[in-house]
């Protein structure tokens, strides 16, 4: 079944996090403003390469 993943990034660091994507899973993710009506997280909504508050969130699909 497919899976949403995501990860969110600060706008400094959005071509950092994509490109961490890209290399760990292949695939192009898709790039919304963060808050996001549509994604759904637990976790805290900090950039995934310094931890600060996020501007967007990133997601793409896995087939698992
Ligand atoms: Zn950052």
């Amino acid at each position: 079944m497919p899976e949403s993943s995501y990860r969110f990034a600060c706008e400094a660091h959005m071509d950092v996090v994509i490109d961490g994507i890209v290399d760990d899973f292949a695939v192009a993710p898709t790039i919304l403003p963060w808050p996001d009506q549509t994604v759904r997280t637990e976790s805290p909504a900090v950039c995934h390469w310094c931890g600060k508050s996020a501007d967007y969130v990133l997601t793409w699909t896995t087939d698992s």
